[in-house]
């Protein structure tokens, strides 16, 4: 296998599948599925999971909600998402934990990185959720953050397009899809792969992201393999 520990990240808006708001049953059972897919090789998993299905702290400022209160409630959408992830990988028999970067102790445990680390070691999916507890920051960031602070191996950026394009591919007809990109070439050429804050992390940690398509049936799985799909940044 070419990654032992990998730290999945999930947009919240993936989870909308179906459906014009909130979480599409089939798609998370589809998540759960493909997630269970890789565990069961003995690979150990975290995962980071978004909120922009329920709620975003920039479209808070638009209704008039202060920004910092905003994000405080976008955090909290995507302790709901991993709720949700948490019961879909629970039901096919993965065993999970939930650490929130937000203390509330009647649903999921606070992250303290030394027991992340040992719910790791022993088998468990561990899922982050409010993201950093702090606001000003995305899902991206906590993604990059705690997969450094868990020493993974790789970033998965799991989205509904298959890897980064020389342009947006869905205005563009004429993008290509980078294989490989260095750091340095997606900040030169202006690519959005992650907000700057998150893509800084990763590069300064010398930790490689991969974006890929989690809509693709066996994808993670090939990614694990080493097969080379998607876009690496290294
Ligand atoms: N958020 C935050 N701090 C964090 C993580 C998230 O303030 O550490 C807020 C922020 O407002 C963000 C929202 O939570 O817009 C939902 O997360 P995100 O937009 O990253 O979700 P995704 O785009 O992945 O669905």
């Amino acid at each position: 296998m070419k990654y032992q520990r990998v730290l999945l990240k999930l947009s919240g808006e993936a989870l909308i599948g179906k459906q014009a708001y909130g979480i599409d049953p089939d798609q998370l059972n589809q998540y759960a599925l493909e997630i269970k897919k890789v565990t069961d090789l003995g690979i150990t998993l975290a995962i980071v999971i978004g909120g922009g299905n329920i709620y975003r702290g920039v479209q808070a400022e638009q209704s008039g909600i202060d920004r910092v209160q905003g994000d405080y409630m976008g955090m909290l959408a995507t302790v709901i998402n991993a709720m949700a992830l948490q019961s879909a990988l629970e039901k096919i028999g993965l065993d999970t934990r939930l650490m929130s970067g937000i203390k509330m102790d009647k649903v999921c445990e606070p992250f303290i990185r030394r027991r992340a680390m040992r719910h790791l070691e022993k088998g468990r999916v561990v899922i982050f959720g409010a993201g950093i507890g702090n606001p000003y920051f995305t899902t991206d960031s906590t993604a990059s953050l705690r997969a450094i602070e868990i020493e993974a191996d790789v970033v998965l950026k799991g989205t509904r397009v298959d890897g980064v394009y020389t342009a947006d591919p869905e205005k563009d007809p004429a993008a290509t899809r980078y294989q490989y990109i260095t750091y340095s070439d997606v900040y030169q050429k202006g690519l959005n792969v992650m907000d700057m804050t998150a893509f800084t992390l990763c590069q300064e940690n010398n930790l490689p992201i991969i974006v890929f398509d989690m809509n693709k049936p066996d994808n993670l799985l090939k990614l694990i393999h080493g097969e080379e799909i998607g876009t690496l940044i290294h």
